[in-house]
């Protein structure tokens, strides 16, 4: 363990960090790069030798023999190949030598990945390229370099490439604003993310007990436990010493990799936490997400826990998602979704906002594709995250604003309000002008929108090159037409006006999880994909190939690959969780019960033996009821076998995921049912796999 008074001195110090760079490189080779980071200008290939030669040196220093180029494949976790710095020089010796072509370019055997028709799997060569706008970082002794992945045709194969490309687009449109009203200098539109992560801490060994565990990630069968999360004594309760020390590990470990670890708690359900970092830039947090997630699996065995990334690994709880906190702002530290003290007369956030409305109003669909993935369907919607309807909570501040701007009303400005708490001692507060909304996907939080649908596995890279583009194809409009405006000033009010009034459906301050506005989103026309088949079906429509396409973030091409691995990612995993479910049925669930139930029967036949008229009611009772469980779970057992069957054979993905949704997922919930009724009645002794309760409740 770190002692505290060296936490300045070991952050950041496995990263190749600007401070580094300054050290060891020589002053132009320094500049250069440095250009290359803030500006995201094309990087000056000739001096790629210098600064490999320099990582090299570096790296070997902090004990590392190999390199690797990291890349983020279409699979949703990261992958890296590891070579060693070593070059025979014969005479049996050997000089460790890193070249700038190797820093450049990579070429992995791209053949496993999936590349959704992108690449036919003899077509084996794929290319990794240094993202120099990423630090380089040391880890397990490599060398890891960021980098972007394309396949042998220049196709993007990875969720960095149009990432990088996203945060082009919204910074060449961004800066055509801000030119606008008067800003000279900013030379780069930046969108800053922080991602809020949650997670489950539960003990190794039941982690080990379940296969639906390590097999899914996520329970598929178990009766509730007599206790959830109903006093709700849990979140932000006192943290558990296993736990905290698993914690303490967790933050030193990043904080060595750059990564500003910066809140801990308890989250609402049992077992269940939340990390929060310092937000960054977007291409970085995004690294820094993934490689905390790492951490977090990586380092929890070590403390005898297993870490649950899944979306929703117990029913009846609550499940984990990623806070998406985005924001937008200028290279040189201004936020550009400030209000201000006085946000109705701030035209340029006025503008901003009324960009980023009408951008998620306008591809809503996108935004619900974003955090659509088959363990994510099953929290959505459950009145512990936000439902599939992407709506906005602006606040009841700027939602007062909005609509006095949408009808031409006066708008009065509010002074701050303090709040006394009656104690003297305690100094009074200032009150945020408006409260909070925990049921709005899509919330305004100050300066920054919060977007809180995304699952808590996920890799958070398409939820931002979504935002990102979406952003910059309104500002990139609003470019146009303010550009040759006659008068900027009465352009700009209409235009703010204009797009309030047509994108107001989208804006909901009430209750995200009740029934009622399930209806009025209906009625204001606001889509609702339930499942994520649904959703995927539309990442290609018209509107969405164009937006991507106008902004070279992603070829129509590359957009239908990605479709294709939606759907074939979502038929991969309910495949294996429907024949998790049979396995665990027919080999686990079906022989003890039988078992219990023949103990049980014994015990009846050697009581009436022993005791002519002893009363067995009790135990006949449980063995009819258990006899008849046993014939449901069986049928139930065969039934999903059948659509299972069926499902194996369906000739491409998008019509199995479809059909998985329809078909296979009702027959899963029965026989789970049929399971879990039996778990409530066998002896706690034949139980096969460790409860609810033990897991949730053991650490
Ligand atoms: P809460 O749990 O109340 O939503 P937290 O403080 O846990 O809030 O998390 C807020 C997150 O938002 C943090 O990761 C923080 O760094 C991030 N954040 C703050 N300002 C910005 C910004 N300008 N851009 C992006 N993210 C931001
Ligand atoms: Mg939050």
């Amino acid at each position: 363990m770190e002692r505290t008074e060296r936490i300045p001195e070991i952050f950041a110090s496995l990263v190749f960090s600007e401070d580094v760079m300054r050290e060891r490189l020589p002053k132009d080779v320094y500049k250069s790069l440095l250009n290359t980071i803030a500006t995201g200008k094309e990087i000056d290939a000739s001096i790629a030798d210098v600064v490999a030669g320099a990582m090299k040196d570096w790296a070997i220093e902090h004990g590392a023999t190999h390199f690797t180029h990291w890349f983020q494949p279409l699979t949703g976790v990261t992958a890296e190949k590891h070579d060693a710095f070593l070059t025979p020089v014969g005479g049996g010796k050997a000089i460790m030598e890193f070249s700038g072509k190797e820093l450049i370019k990579g070429e992995p055997d791209a053949s496993s990945f999936p590349s959704g028709g992108l690449r036919a799997t003899f077509e084996a060569r794929g290319y990794t390229a240094w993202d120099p706008a990423s630090y380089a970082f040391i880890k397990d002794g490599s060398l890891y370099i960021p980098t972007a992945f394309c396949s042998y045709g220049g196709e993007a194969l990875d969720t960095k490439t149009p990432l990088l490309r996203s945060m082009d687009a919204i910074s060449t449109a961004g800066l055509r604003i801000i030119r606008l009203f008067g800003d000279t200098t900013s030379e780069r539109v930046v969108t800053t993310v922080g991602a809020e992560q949650e997670y489950f801490l539960i003990d190794e060994k039941d982690f080990k007990a379940r296969r639906d565990l390590y097999y899914c990630g996520r329970t598929l069968f178990g009766a509730p436990a007599i206790k959830g999360q109903e006093l709700e004594d849990h979140y932000f309760g006192a943290i558990p010493t296993r736990v905290a020390a698993y914690m303490k590990e967790l933050d030193t470990e990043l904080w060595k990799l750059g990564i500003s670890s910066k809140t801990k708690h308890n989250e609402a359900a049992p077992a269940q936490h939340e990390l929060a970092p310092i937000f960054c830039t977007t291409n970085i947090a995004v690294d820094n997400n993934l490689l905390t997630m790492e951490f977090m699996r990586k380092l929890a065995p070590k403390h005898g826990m297993a870490c649950l990334l899944a979306e929703k690994p117990f029913e009846g709880i609550n499940g984990s998602g990623k806070h998406n906190n985005w924001s937008l702002g200028t290279d040189s530290g201004k936020n550009l979704l400030k209000p201000g003290k006085n946000p109705a007369e701030n035209k340029q956030f006025l503008l901003f906002l009324a960009a980023v409305i009408r951008a998620v109003d306008e591809y809503q669909d996108l935004l619900r594709i974003s955090a659509a993935t088959a363990s994510n369907d099953c929290r959505l919607g459950g009145c512990e995250a936000p439902p599939a309807i992407i709506s906005i909570f602006l606040g009841e501040e700027l939602e007062t604003i909005v609509h006095s701007i949408i009808d031409g009303s006066h708008y009065e400005k509010r002074g701050a309000k303090y709040m006394s708490l009656g104690i003297p001692s305690v100094p009074a507060i200032r009150r945020d002008t408006t409260d909070r909304n925990r049921t709005s996907p899509f919330a305004f939080t100050g300066n920054k929108f919060e977007f809180r649908m995304v699952g808590s596995s996920q890799n958070i890279a398409l939820a931002n090159i979504v935002i990102n583009t979406a952003v910059a194809e309104v500002l990139s409009d609003f470019a146009d037409i303010l550009e040759s405006a006659d008068s900027f000033e009465s352009e700009l009010d209409a235009l703010i006006a204009k797009t309030f009034r047509s994108h107001s459906r989208i804006l909901f301050s009430g209750n995200s999880y009740s029934a009622e506005w399930e209806k009025e989103a209906e009625a204001r026309g606001l889509s609702n994909f339930k499942t994520s088949p649904e959703a995927y079906a539309h990442f290609t429509d018209d509107k969405n190939i164009k937006l991507f396409g106008k902004f070279g973030v992603m070829s129509e091409t590359e957009m239908r690959s990605r479709r294709e691995i939606f759907f074939e990612n979502y038929r991969k995993i309910k495949n294996i969780e429907a024949r998790t479910m049979l396995e665990m049925t027919i080999r686990d669930f079906i022989p003890a019960v039988s078992k219990y139930v023949t103990e049980l029967s014994a015990s009846v036949n050697a009581r009436l033996t022993a005791l002519k008229g002893a009363s067995v009611a009790a135990e006949c009772d449980i063995i009819e009821k258990l006899s008849e469980l046993l014939t449901k779970t069986y049928d139930a057992y065969n039934a999903l076998l059948r659509v299972e069957n069926t499902a194996l054979s369906k000739s491409t993905d998008e019509e199995a995921a479809f059909y998985y949704k329809n078909s296979v997922i009702p027959k899963m919930d029965a026989l789970r049912k049929c399971v879990d009724a039996m778990e409530v009645l066998c002896s706690r002794e034949y139980w096969p796999v460790p409860t609810y309760g033990d897991i949730t409740f053991r650490i």
